[in-house]
């Protein structure tokens, strides 16, 4: 019986392509905001786990190439990327990406540092820091996109990209949405401006199969269990159907295809708990009763082998 298992994921696993996890920070030994913030003791410790454990801290470069080229992923890839430039980034972060010669995708927060708000980097340790890693557009205003217009979405993104340019003589070639926040809509908007890749805040992984105009991403903050997240793969899922109530804003229906060899997930909506859900020949369709919340909701779809797929809802 334990042969058969063990054999059975095996089999899994061979089929399954390798991913690459990307991590989301913030903030670095900021006591003021411990739910945003990693110890450089915590960093140190992942870092180290991930050099003696023949781990490859890949650029966003090489990631695009495999995406690009649709080539699978060698194994073991773990990518960093940093929201928001704050200052703690630049006092306690870089130095020990630079320690250990980590590449990384600096997510930069505009107005922070064209305004020269105290927590936010300056525009000279901006050019620094592209000396170690790479620097993509965080927005200028950091809005929830989903609640402006296309005109503002354009303004913002252009205003962002014209002072990249004007300060730092950058075109970004990636974008990550304010808050993780988006829907159809605004990934249009984002990616008419030709950014290659775009990076969301939902908890997955990414493999050669993984849109790049919508990757995922898993935070990493003091108390993330990192040794379980670098299990999660990318799960390839088609979310057929979402259907909310508009009256009531319930969660009512979902219908979603995933490989055929899968016969079980578990889902999860925020605000309740994980549940079983049977897979049909790869369709997955369950019927709700979820009172959803203002704001941000997720929807996470898991296998038993760590596939991971979610859908942000945004009411
Ligand atoms: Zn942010």
């Amino acid at each position: 019986m334990l042969a058969l298992f063990i054999w059975g994921a095996l089999l899994v696993a061979q089929t399954l392509p390798n991913a690459a996890q990307i991590f989301v920070l913030h903030r670095f030994d900021d006591t003021r905001h411990p739910t945003t913030s990693i110890s450089t003791v915590k960093l140190r410790e992942v870092f180290t786990y991930l050099r003696e454990n023949g781990y490859h801290v890949a650029s966003l470069q090489e990631l695009q190439e495999h995406l690009k080229s649709q080539k699978p992923l060698p194994p073991k890839w773990v990518l960093f990327s940093i929201d928001d430039s704050y200052k703690s980034f630049y006092t306690h972060g870089l130095p020990l990406f630079r320690e250990f010669g980590y590449p990384f995708i600096l997510a930069v927060y505009i107005e922070g540092s064209d305004q020269k708000y105290p927590d936010f980097m300056t525009i000279e340790e901006l050019k620094d820091t592209m000396h170690y890693g790479e620097l993509a557009l965080h927005s200028y205003t950091h809005p929830h996109l989903t609640r402006l217009d296309d005109a503002q979405i354009d303004a913002d993104t252009q205003k962002g990209l014209a002072w990249m340019q004007h300060h730092l003589a950058v075109t970004p070639r990636s974008y990550a949405y304010p808050y993780g926040e988006f829907d159809a809509r605004v990934q249009k908007r984002i990616a008419a401006f030709g950014f290659e890749i775009i990076f969301n805040q939902n908890s997955g992984a990414v493999s050669h199969e993984s849109n790049p105009l919508d990757i995922d991403r898993i935070a990493l903050m003091q108390d993330t269990p990192f040794k379980t997240k670098l299990r999660q793969r990318f799960l390839k899922a088609q979310w057929n159907l979402v259907e909310i109530d508009p009256k009531s804003q319930q969660l009512q229906r979902i219908e979603i295809s995933v490989d055929p060899t899968i016969k079980e997930v578990e889902c999860y909506v925020s605000g309740g708990k994980w549940e079983r859900l049977k897979v049909n020949a790869g369709k997955i369709s369950h019927t709700f009763n979820t009172p959803l919340s203002k704001g941000r909701n997720r929807i996470i779809l898991k296998t038993f082998d760590h596939q991971w797929s979610s859908k942000l809802i945004i009411l």
